[in-house]
């Protein structure tokens, strides 16, 4: 090819990637997806539209939108972003994860088991087993790792099973695929939470799964000044369903709220790059670090299930957990000490942050579930920002002074 062939060819290749919404690769999508569409005054940005409603020209015509309960153009443009990052038919934004979490509840009836890992995030388990238990749905928490355990506690009322992966705060990862074949035999629904890796680095809808949530608190939004949730469907069916509960229940998300989203979301790609890269350097310098324990992320080559992280997952994500070695060091004296490192709970924003599952974000579990899914007291949970690692580092070799 001529020099000149060839730039006519990249053109044409650029072209399709522009117009061609199935081919564009992810940072593209990201960047464009449901982002373009004031007809009005051609902004480049999504406009946002604070408006409890909208006005019909004559009863039967509007322009798509009613009330904002049930649709608004600015979250509809965030819908459509999430839906073509995950791979979705279409995605419902909501209030907060925990809203979307609950939604997605209410496609089952009293009477129903759910099937869920016994780590997953402290705010689920709280729904499903103290909130929804009291509602008439019934749960078996077991260590979805097993898939043998799975499909023993299958029951003729099995209706959903919940997956995590990796999990929170142990990092453990689920074999989703392995999951699905088991629930697709039953005619089981199968669920994953996608907050800890994003779409960009795993993709449950393409191994099978059928509904996807986030909370796009974390590392969808990325910036720390917002809550909300997501549910991502895989089908025409699941998608109407949805998004009729998410109306009937009132849990979507705000206009401003989804407008502040669809700004974070745009950066997505880089900032897991170096979410990544920083976690995997900070989770390197603690597992040589002798005051500080174990340490679990799934990049390091002492993560016992690397053929399954290999296979499933495209990046190992920005979060870690380590065991403080509380002979050497306090607790309280290792998070006094942090200056780049904020104790706090949440995570997937830019800023580095640390907490104690067992006091903060799982306390909720009690000691006795806590015990079960093997959280420690010693263990700090890190999320690791994208600062540059070597003040990330600086700062937890002074703070880990003995
Ligand atoms: C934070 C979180 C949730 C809950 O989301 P909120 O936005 O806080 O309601 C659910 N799942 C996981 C994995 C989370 O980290």
């Amino acid at each position: 090819m001529t020099p000149n062939m060839l730039c006519k060819h990249k053109l044409a290749q650029k072209l399709q990637i522009l117009y061609d919404g199935s081919i564009m690769k992810v940072r593209t999508k990201s960047v464009h997806t449901g982002v373009k569409i004031d007809k009005t005054f051609n902004s480049v940005i999504t406009p946002l539209y604070p408006t409890s409603t909208f006005f019909f020209d004559k009863i039967g015509k509007n322009k798509g939108f009613d009330y904002t309960r049930s649709g608004n153009p600015t979250r509809a443009a965030l819908e459509k972003n999430i839906a073509a990052q995950e791979g979705g038919v279409d995605c419902s934004v909501t209030a907060t994860g925990m809203s979307a979490i609950t939604a997605v509840m209410f496609f089952l009836k009293p009477g129903d088991h759910v099937i869920a890992s016994n780590d997953i995030y402290g705010g689920t388990y709280r729904l499903f087993d103290d909130v929804l238990k009291s509602r008439g749905l019934t749960f078996s928490f077991v260590d979805m790792r097993n898939l043998e355990r799975v499909k023993r506690s299958i029951t003729s009322k099995t209706k959903m099973i919940w997956i995590e992966t990796p999990s929170n705060p142990l990092l453990n990862i689920v074999d989703i695929k392995g999951i699905v074949a088991i629930a697709k035999k039953k005619k089981i629904l199968t669920v994953a939470d996608n907050t800890f890796l994003s779409p960009y680095f795993q993709k449950p809808l393409k191994l099978g799964v059928d509904i996807v949530v986030h909370s796009t608190t974390k590392y969808i939004n990325g910036h720390s000044d917002v809550v909300g949730g997501a549910i991502v469907y895989s089908t025409k069916a699941l998608q109407e369903r949805g998004r009729y509960l998410v109306n009937a229940l009132g849990v979507s998300g705000s206009p401003f709220d989804a407008w502040l989203v669809l700004r974070g979301v745009k950066t997505l790609a880089p900032r897991m790059e170096i979410h990544q890269s920083n976690a995997l350097l900070v989770a390197q310098y603690l597992e040589g670090h002798p005051n500080a324990k174990k340490v679990y992320y799934p990049g390091l080559a002492s993560h016992p299930q690397q053929d399954l992280i290999r296979k499933q997952m495209t990046g190992f994500g920005g979060m870690l957990t380590f065991e403080l070695n509380t002979k050497k060091v306090s607790l309280d004296g290792f998070l006094k000490k942090m200056k780049v490192f904020t104790l706090a709970e949440s995570l997937g924003g830019v800023e580095s942050l640390v907490e104690i599952p067992w006091y903060m974000s799982h306390a909720s579990m009690g000691a006795a579930g806590l015990k079960a899914s093997g959280i420690t007291r010693e263990m700090v949970r890190v999320s690791v920002g994208i600062e540059d690692a070597e003040d990330l580092i600086a700062d937890l070799g002074q703070a880990l002074k003995a």
